[in-house]
């Protein structure tokens, strides 16, 4: 049975990526897709992200590896933009083996920077330093999983890879990484690693990781001159992109599509479908501008719990908000998403009325679109609010002709606003829970 990406065309690689601050459920419709495609590609981020798929009621939660493992036959390949922390990814591969996912598939790329042991240890210490520094709210609210120490190491021309790991030589250069970062650590009143647990964690990393090593590119462009269909996955989302997201509130690495021709190896021309995948309304992990955030109260609480919006790898609460158009239009023009899938559009039933922002007010100005500088988000703009009318039952709709006409409405405001297709809805958690606009 044809899958959902059967519009026929060829199309060689899609990018898919996350539109607003991330957890748009980009695993779920990464998982729906797999069946027309030959190989997925992780392609930046790190175990920092978590992929959420439900498949008849199990819950599988991926950090690293791509979502496409959990599809026999899918070949995933975890490619040098990711920032790869080696024991959460044998963590992980333990977890699938144990559900009886076979995982030869697999290729992990020997040039992708090693998130160190220290970097985590870093992370705390500088997140609380700031908070102590600077007063509570200070930090940047990271994950705390080491990503941002590393990518400072990878820029600084310092960081340990995977593939340094099965070179002695190359080895020992961790031993200077790990000198200066108990120099640091100790001055910001941690406590430092010690050495002997670093080498016994290095050995458990080599040995455990060696059957995955291989070089990706020539996987990935072989399956491209065969003809395959390969989806280059992104993790967290456009707004956390360090480039042109809410700096310094970002990720480390770029989510962004063109992220994945930097850290996927994907040539640029070979790309000619970008989705992206946003929520029928937003959220967002940590801190930074969020413009347009419900009101802390009983209202934000109730939605947060009855959406579930809790962090799939922290636990933590979500901040949740209306739809953002401003963003959204920012993210498309950015991206030049061809197709968007919008999700969770279930959590919505029951709202007697539902809310975008077109436009900020910002020092008694008009913003119709995202400024260059984001840092200007911070002055805490007014959203200048559209209002739709409320729907019940979007999650029992199994056909797109069968979604209530205020849906259809709002969808085709969407569309008309966005200047972009909306190709799919995503009403609930189950696989089955997509529908199609074509189908
Ligand atoms: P990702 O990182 O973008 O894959 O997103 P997460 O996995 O962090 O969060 C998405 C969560 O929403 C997961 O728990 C999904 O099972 C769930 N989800 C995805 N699509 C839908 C949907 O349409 N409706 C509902 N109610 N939940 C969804």
């Amino acid at each position: 049975m044809p899958g959902p990406f059967h519009v026929g065309v060829l199309m060689p690689v899609t990018v898919l990526i996350g539109a607003q601050w991330g957890d748009e459920g980009k695993g779920k419709i990464i998982d729906a897709l797999a069946p027309d495609l030959q190989m997925v590609v992780r392609y930046q981020g790190g175990p920092n992200a978590g992929h959420t798929v439900i498949v008849g009621g199990k819950r599988t939660v991926l950090h690293q590896v791509p979502t496409g493992i959990l599809h026999p036959g899918i070949a995933c390949l975890i490619s040098p933009g990711v920032l790869l922390d080696p024991w959460e990814l044998l963590d992980e591969l333990a977890m699938l083996q144990a559900s009886g996912v076979e995982l030869e598939r697999l290729k992990v790329s020997p040039a992708c920077h090693l998130i160190m042991p220290w970097h985590r240890l870093l992370d705390r210490a500088r997140e609380a330093a700031l908070d102590r520094q600077a007063g509570p709210g200070a930090a940047i609210g990271t994950t705390g999983r080491g990503m941002g120490p590393c990518a400072m190491d990878k820029a600084g021309r310092r960081g340990v890879r995977l593939g340094d790991l099965l070179d002695p030589a190359r080895r020992a250069a961790c031993e200077a990484g790990l000198a200066a970062a108990n120099a640091e650590l100790e001055s910001l009143g941690a406590e430092p690693l010690a050495r002997a647990e670093l080498h016994v964690a290095l050995e458990r990393a080599t040995a455990g990781l060696a059957p995955y090593l291989g070089d990706t590119r020539p996987l990935l462009h072989g399956v491209l001159q065969r003809g395959g269909r390969v989806l280059m996955e992104g993790a967290q989302g456009m707004m956390l992109d360090l480039e042109w997201g809410t700096y310094p509130y970002v990720t480390s690495t770029h989510p962004s599509a063109g992220g994945a021709c930097t850290g996927g190896g994907v040539p640029l021309r070979e790309v000619d479908q970008v989705i992206g995948i946003c929520k029928a309304y937003c959220t967002r992990v940590g801190n930074g501008p969020f413009p347009t955030e419900f009101e802390p109260g009983a209202f934000a609480d109730g939605f947060r719990t009855a959406a579930g919006e809790f962090g799939a790898t922290t636990g933590r609460p979500r901040r949740c908000g209306w739809f953002d158009a401003v963003a959204m239009r920012y993210a498309c023009q950015l991206n030049g998403f061809t197709d968007l899938v919008l999700t969770k559009l279930d959590v919505l039933d029951g709202q007697p009325e539902v809310k975008a922002a077109v436009a900020y007010e910002l020092d008694g100005r008009r913003l119709d679109g995202m400024p260059e500088d984001l840092r200007l988000l911070e002055r805490g703009p007014c959203p200048v609010w559209r209002t739709f009318p409320g729907w019940q039952g979007s999650a029992d709709a199994r056909r797109w002709d069968e979604l209530p006409q205020a849906v259809l409405d709002y969808l085709a405001w969407l569309e008309e606003d966005l200047g972009t297709r909306i190709s799919w809805v995503s009403n609930g958690p189950e696989r089955s829970q997509l529908l199609r606009r074509d189908a």
